[in-house]
């Protein structure tokens, strides 16, 4: 439960922060050390509510980029982390995760300030950051090794260890939660982590780094580079001492970082891409009215910034009329509001050029012939501010655009089906495989749908569903990782043979 319980509340803790001695944190954390760029340039990070600039931020380039694998590799060669008995680093990332848990608000309102998302968002995606640290501290001297079942002169040892130096490259979203969710389990395994936070919201990242810092995991083990994509990410992506890149981003960025990897070591490229996920509603479900509500928060919630947003809603053509009223309803309950009041359900959406792309699509959508049944406009906030209305398109086809590619903004495209291989049809055609969901009443349905649908995830009459108990991730071009579970901490430890013979005779 937050302290700050209204706007005013969080627009003064604002105030505190910025207004503070030396305000919040700008600098890259490097082996131990906040520092600037050696170019010495500097971004603008800009609140996409207000247009106001919150700070300048250091631009790390291949420089920062060179001096931190260093760090990092040294770090890993001490064994100061890397060799920790596991349940001291537990202890580490306990602490760790207590820090975070005292300056959650703060941590939450950086993010909110940043890229715009309501602040109670923020505070929820903060507590997800959080379990997600403790998760995989409480995992790690829980995990063991293997004993293979060999003849008795020989001894067949199979024993997880830490990669090396992973380098972690995140979007805006979600900064802290896609923070975590790569750093929790690459830490506890015990790799040194170079994490790149997006140059469109670097703050929590650097104040986590702080937090880091005074909770007392050694130098070098944990650094934060902010900068831009083409400068310090691609410098990571192609050091030959980076040993795995865990990435969260566009499927083209995703693209460009396989190639990286061949350029360079052969680093392992964990992906977690975009999407575009159909959510489809059988004519047989249950309470119409709750599942459209649903459905309209799969796609509104985060402004629609969310990976895997229901953005492809596949209803029976028997019940579509009477649904998609029921949608709209509570797509105008979900209008964008201040950020910074608790009670907003939609906030800003991150940039001007996402702004534009959003609005672009809004404006093709028509020209491709959908019906616009709701929203479709820009608003502004307190007479400022990027805001986009819920925005509904009924009688899409599979083939349009909005029905293909992923706007990442509050735009919902209906698609109307008339049996189940129609749905399945339409569902699976895309080229992206992250999430999708369907609705029923018939438990054999259910079964053969989930098991039929090309997706990394299926939530079966639910709406992303899941705690740390369960991987996230897709397939096709939605990525090839798995955040969360202990599946991810798997990606973070390599697996070493060691065969012992026993019996003298042999040697
Ligand atoms: P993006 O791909 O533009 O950027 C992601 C990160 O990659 C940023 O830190 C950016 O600076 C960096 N980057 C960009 N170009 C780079 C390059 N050439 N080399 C190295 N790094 C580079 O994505 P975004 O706009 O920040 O985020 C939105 C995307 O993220 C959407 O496609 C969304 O679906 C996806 N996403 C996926 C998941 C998931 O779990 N699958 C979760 C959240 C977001």
């Amino acid at each position: 439960m937050s302290e700050h319980q209204s706007r005013d509340d969080w627009a003064r803790l604002a105030t505190t922060l910025f207004e503070r001695p030396g305000g919040v944190q700008t600098q890259a954390l490097i082996d131990g050390q906040f520092v600037e760029a050696a170019s010495g340039e500097t971004f603008e990070t800009v609140n996409p509510a207000t247009g106001e600039v919150l700070a300048n931020v250091v631009a790390c380039d291949a420089p920062e980029a060179e001096k931190a694998v260093a760090a990092a590799r040294t770090a890993f060669d001490s064994g100061r982390w890397s060799r920790m008995a596991p349940a001291q680093r537990k202890q580490s990332l306990l602490r760790l995760a207590q820090a975070m848990e005292d300056n959650r608000d703060e941590l939450a309102l950086l993010d909110t300030l940043d890229m715009g998302k309501p602040v109670g968002s923020a505070l929820s995606d903060l507590s997800g950051a959080i379990n997600c640290i403790r998760y995989n501290a409480e995992l790690i001297d829980k995990s063991y090794g293997e004993v293979a079942p060999t003849d008795d002169g020989s001894l067949g040892l199979i024993l997880r260890e830490p990669l090396g130096v992973v380098a972690s490259i995140v979007p805006w979203n979600f900064p802290m939660m896609m923070a975590a969710w790569k750093i929790g389990p690459a830490l506890a395994a015990g790799n040194s982590v170079v994490l790149k936070p997006s140059e469109k919201s670097p703050l929590s990242a650097l104040r986590l780094a702080q937090l880091a810092l005074e909770v007392g995991i050694p130098d070098g083990v944990f650094q934060v580079l902010p900068g831009f994509g083409h400068t310090v990410g691609k410098a990571l992506a192609l050091s030959m001492d980076v040993d795995c890149l865990a990435f969260t981003g566009s499927t083209g960025v995703g693209k460009q970082l396989m190639q990286y990897a061949g350029q360079s070591n052969l680093k392992r490229v964990y992906l977690e891409c975009g999407g575009k996920s159909p959510n489809i509603v059988f004519g047989d479900c249950d309470d119409l009215d709750g599942v459209a509500r649903h459905a309209a928060e799969a796609i509104f919630y985060n402004q629609g910034e969310v990976c895997i947003a229901g953005s492809r809603l596949l209803v029976e053509n028997t019940i579509r009329d009477a649904f998609v009223e029921r949608v709209l309803v509570h797509a105008r309950a979900m209008q964008p509001g201040d950020p910074l009041d608790p009670a907003s359900f939609m906030g800003a959406i991150v940039d001007r050029t996402q702004f534009q792309r959003v609005l672009d699509y809004i404006r093709q959508g028509q020209e491709e012939g959908a019906v616009l049944r709701g929203g479709g406009s820009a608003v502004e906030i307190n007479n400022e501010g990027l805001f986009i209305e819920p925005t509904v398109f009924d009688g899409v086809t599979a083939s349009m655009r909005i029905a293909r590619e992923e706007i990442f903004g509050p735009v919902l495209s209906v698609i109307g089906f008339d049996n189940e291989s129609e749905a399945m049809a339409i569902a699976n055609d895309s080229a992206y495989g992250l999430a999708a969901g369907l609705w029923s009443r018939d438990v054999n349905r259910i079964m053969r749908v989930s098991r039929r649908l090309h997706s990394g995830q299926v939530f079966v009459n639910n709406w992303a569903g899941g705690d740390m108990t369960v991987p996230f991730g897709g397939v096709k071009q939605s990525g090839n990782g798995r955040d969360k579970s202990h599946h991810s901490l798997d990606e973070y430890c390599d697996i070493k043979t060691v065969w012992m013979s026993l019996d003298p005779t042999l040697r």
